[in-house]
């Protein structure tokens, strides 16, 4: 790997390295720049360092304390972001299925949340390029959205026993069901750069890590690549402060590595740190915020799991977690609710399992130690709904310090209306889907996941961060690519989106630098 001088100053500085980060590093450096990421996390040897132990790798996650308040405090740690070279993707269930065209425009259809200032078709080459880079697999017909103008890597990975079930109960309500697309391996694959990566093996431990490289994780695909073409990855290197010169660019990141300040000149900055940190960071350089925006429109998926008991073995850990997906839901006829939602089947590992019958059921004695002998006998469907950005949820600095004597963020999150109407709506579906599937012992899991939002992309200074491409409307020389731009939460998972917007924005980021030249 390349290694730049700290004093000299350096094309482009990436903070973070995941979903938003890594495939605009990798572009940058294709494009001959000379880019360092700084991250803040461990840079991970897969197969060394991620055993099938879901405590051992608890490591993945970005357990910092974080405030959580609202009506619905939000757990974070496990639940919503991760660190290390790869960011969240270490511990996703790499579900990529694409946005439709119709998720951009919310506020058109529905008179409520924002719009996106880019058009699917904007967006669209770039979901063609990552599905084929990162070796997506997915169905030959997949029946929602426009049609595909490529047809996935690979084929779809084995369906795994929710799935199963999921589709028997599927069938017997008319909902259409399909093999979900997954950014983890059917068939061994190579890539320029990059090399072989093996075929998923079933494990299921995807959230734990992959530790044979199936799984599409950034620190197995775009890093390589950015690596190859000649970027510099400086891990467990934490961010504190960005300085501006006297035009109000920023031309130095200050950051701490094994416990000494050390900084790094640029000439442009990426943020990628993900919807809480890149706001924090902003918030507490006081950058970036002439809108007043930032930290607004925080967003939740709406994301209600139903459990239920079988007579089949199932054994939940196998296979990857989410293998079959509906789409019939994305704007169901019946709604009283703006946007709408997707089904996914879902595998979950044991830990989680019982953690879940402990906090989210109450569970305890007796009834937990029969809930755990069931465990090989329960199935899991959940959706990822659309959340509105509504006043009430933000991210703000508390008086409270952490270790390296920051503020720490407080998030305030409460469902609205329109969250708890899709709720309802959901919980009777799949609940007749587990009925119809001969499921005993139904339990909902209300919860909400994927955070979005807090540095809004728009069109209008007033009430946006950034632009279209990325770029602070007053900060010229600062981006930011990661969830923190989405202007609404999508009915789908949001990495493969992240991934697009990262490309995006670095391919506008070099045609101005080539005209600036
Ligand atoms: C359990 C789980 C399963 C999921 N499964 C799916 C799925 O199946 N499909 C899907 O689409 N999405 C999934 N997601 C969501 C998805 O992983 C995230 O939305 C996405 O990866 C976020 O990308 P990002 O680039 O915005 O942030 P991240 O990937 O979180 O990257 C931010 C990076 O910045 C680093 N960083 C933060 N602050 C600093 C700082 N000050 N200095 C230096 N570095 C810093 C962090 O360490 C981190 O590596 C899942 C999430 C969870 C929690
Ligand atoms: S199920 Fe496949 S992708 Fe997931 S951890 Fe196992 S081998 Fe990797």
């Amino acid at each position: 790997m390349k290694h730049y001088s700290t004093s000299e100053p350096v094309d482009a500085v990436v903070i973070g390295t995941g979903a938003g980060g890594a495939p605009l590093l990798a572009r940058l450096a294709a494009a001959g720049l000379r880019v360092v990421a700084l991250e803040s996390g461990d840079h991970w040897n897969p197969g060394k360092d991620f055993p099938t132990d879901e405590r051992a790798q608890e490591k993945l996650f970005w357990n910092d304390e974080r405030l959580s308040a609202g009506n619905d405090p939000l757990p974070f740690g496990n639940n919503n972001s991760g660190t290390g070279v790869g960011g969240s993707t270490l511990h996703y269930t790499a579900y990529t299925p694409r946005a439709q065209p119709d998720d951009l425009c919310i506020r058109t259809d529905f008179g409520v949340g924002a719009d996106w200032p880019l058009s699917f078709e904007q967006i669209e080459p770039y979901y063609d390029e990552i599905e084929q880079f990162l070796g997506v697999s997915g169905p030959a017909n997949y029946p929602w959205g426009p049609t595909r103008k490529r047809a996935y890597a690979l084929p779809p990975l084995p369906i795994n026993g929710a799935g199963q079930l999921m589709e028997r109960g599927c069938r017997e309500l008319g909902v259409q069901t399909s093999p979900a697309a997954n950014a983890a391996l059917s068939a061994g694959y190579y890539q320029e750069g990059v090399g072989h990566r093996p075929a998923c093996t079933n494990r299921g431990f995807c959230q734990a890590g992959c530790n044979i490289g199936a799984k599409a994780s950034m620190d197995v695909t775009y890093i390589p690549l950015a690596i190859h073409h000649g970027a510099e990855i400086r891990a467990q290197s934490y961010v504190t402060q960005l300085i501006t010169n006297s035009s109000g660019q920023i031309s130095e990141v200050i950051y701490i590595r094994n416990g000494q300040e050390e900084r790094q000149m640029c000439q442009y900055v990426f943020l990628c740190a993900g919807t809480i940190e890149t706001a924090r960071l902003l918030l507490v350089n006081e950058l970036a915020n002439s809108s007043g925006q930032v930290g607004r429109n925080f967003m939740a998926h709406t994301a209600l799991q139903i459990w239920g008991e079988f007579d089949e073995d199932i054994r939940p850990y196998k296979g990857i977690p989410g293998a079959l997906i509906s789409e019939d839901t994305h704007r169901p006829a019946d709604a009283n609710f703006a946007g709408g939602y997707l089904l996914q089947s879902i595998g979950v590992m044991p830990v989680t399992y019982l953690s879940q019958m402990a906090r989210g059921r109450g569970l305890w004695g007796a009834d937990l130690k029969r809930a755990a002998l069931a465990y090989n006998h329960v199935a899991g469907i959940n959706i990822l709904g659309d959340c509105l950005p509504h006043d009430h949820n933000y991210l703000e600095l508390s008086d409270e310090k952490d270790i390296r004597g920051l503020p720490k963020p407080r998030i305030y999150f409460s469902n609205g209306e329109n969250e708890k109407q899709m709720t309802v709506h959901a919980d009777k579906l799949m609940r007749a889907i587990w009925e119809a599937a001969g499921a005993r012992n139904v339990w909902a899991y209300p919860r909400n996941a994927h955070i979005i939002g807090t540095c809004r992309m728009g069109n209008d200074p007033d009430t946006a961060v950034v632009n279209a491409d990325g770029q602070s409307f007053d900060i010229p020389n600062l981006y930011i690519s990661d969830n923190s731009i989405f202007p609404s939460a999508l009915s789908v998972n949001p990495a493969l989106t992240i991934m697009a917007l990262s490309l995006r924005i670095a391919d506008r980021f070099l045609e101005r630098h080539r005209r600036l030249d």
